[in-house]
């Protein structure tokens, strides 16, 4: 009998637990040096100016939505074909979920359905849009831009599953995900099944520095640390008149909570960890393209396939997608033989949260259908050649292949 194949799995190293042992030794749990180092090693990855850590893909995004000022009523659009949080965060501050429908070969959302909602309103309507590197391949955030100019919106780049993944702008250059070129903010998770692991964690990166010292801000509790930012007198921070004594400064216990903020922090033994795994990141990657090589080469003349993934430049591959027809059958047959493949996703608008909102069946035809018959294979830099293989065998066994 094999051993189980999961869709996704972390790899932890001998140094990944030297630097967390080391960290747990230091003198600092949270709030260390280790935050900023990860921060600083983070943005040079995706090539962003400002990196901020916090903890978790669901906390980054929520403080996204904050930083750009989401209220009540404000229209977002993101894509059903996503973790839910995507969507979450703008409810999270009163904002109104919109969904456009995806793409049938890309599977990301589609512009050209985005740009059609837009149009359908007066301008102003929209705040902003909410696009995913779902699977690891990155959204021509060049065209997103240009449209969102048109109508003065923001992008939020959900990029979880993408760090270290790039698409080709109109002049050729890699523009790498999360590098805030084109993006306003851009957010990474380092849950176990993405491609970091921290166990939790998420990144948000930006080239904004408004929009930096925002966030740095929300992380914890809103508070301000800065002479001069604050907003109350010298006066009032000492507790007593300072004109006549000559003090010019504030204390140095003072600080102040100027907007309400949470605890977002990431601890210093997650960066830790988030620092080591980021030595592998690349390489990684490469492993991850090889086995979509394999995977693509395997299937592509099979007429049970409806599509797949492929090969794409610059695809972070978090998930390799097939489209198949009697997707149930093959996934409890992929069981039986213990390989646990996953469905990404059930479409977000037809969760009942989000039809207790008005959505229902028929809204979004494409995401839809792509639900029906999509399933994520084993993709992960530990799976043997050996493992793929056997992946590789039964599917087509199962198909009478
Ligand atoms: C994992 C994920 C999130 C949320 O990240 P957490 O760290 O689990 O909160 C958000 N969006 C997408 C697309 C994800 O895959």
């Amino acid at each position: 009998m094999n051993n189980p194949i999961p869709y996704g799995r972390q790899n932890i190293t001998e140094e990944d637990i030297e630097a967390v042992v080391s960290t747990l030794k230091s003198d600092y749990l949270t709030q260390g040096p280790k935050i900023a180092e990860f921060e600083e090693a983070f943005a040079n990855y995706v090539d962003s100016k400002f990196a901020v850590a916090v903890s978790n893909g669901t906390a980054a995004l929520h403080l996204c939505a904050l930083a750009l000022n989401v209220k009540q009523g404000d229209k977002v659009i993101t894509t059903p074909i996503t973790f839910a949080a995507s969507a979450n965060c703008v409810r999270y501050c009163g904002g109104e979920v919109v969904f456009a429908d995806i793409d049938p070969e890309t599977y990301l959302l589609d512009i050209d359905n985005v740009r059609k909602l837009l149009e359908a309103e007066p301008k102003g309507t929209y705040k902003g849009i909410v696009p995913v590197d779902f699977a690891g391949r990155a959204v021509d955030l060049e065209a997103f831009r240009k449209l969102a100019e048109e109508y003065d919106i923001w992008i939020i780049e959900d990029s979880c599953h993408a760090p270290g993944g790039f698409f080709a702008d109109s002049k050729n250059q890699k523009q790498f995900c999360g590098n805030g070129n084109f993006a306003d903010l851009a957010i990474f998770s380092f849950h176990p099944v993405k491609h970091i692991a921290c166990g939790e964690g998420g990144m948000i990166t930006t080239n904004n520095d408004k929009l930096y010292e925002k966030l740095l801000q929300l992380r914890t509790h809103g508070i301000v640390k800065d002479d001069n930012k604050y907003k109350n007198s010298i006066d009032f921070a000492v507790g007593s008149s300072v004109s006549s004594s000559g003090v010019e400064n504030y204390p140095n216990w003072y600080m102040e909570m100027q907007d309400l903020g949470y605890n977002y922090r990431l601890t210093d033994f997650q960066a830790a960890l988030g620092s080591s795994q980021l030595k592998r990141a690349e390489e990684g990657i490469e492993k991850r393209r090889a086995l979509a090589t394999k995977y693509q080469e395997a299937f592509k003349n099979k007429n049970f396939i409806k599509g797949q993934s492929g090969v794409v430049e610059g695809h972070a591959y978090h998930l390799y997608i097939l489209k198949v027809e009697n997707r149930l059958g093959l996934y409890n047959y992929l069981r039986e033989n213990k390989i646990f493949a996953q469905i990404h996703y059930i479409p977000c608008h037809l969760m009942p949260y989000y039809r207790s909102l008005g959505w229902e069946e028929g809204d979004l035809p494409v995401a839809e259908q792509y639900y029906k018959n999509c399933i994520s294979l084993p993709m992960f830099p530990s799976l043997t050649e050996d493992e793929q293989e056997f992946v590789i065998e039964k599917i087509n066994s199962f198909y009478g292949d």
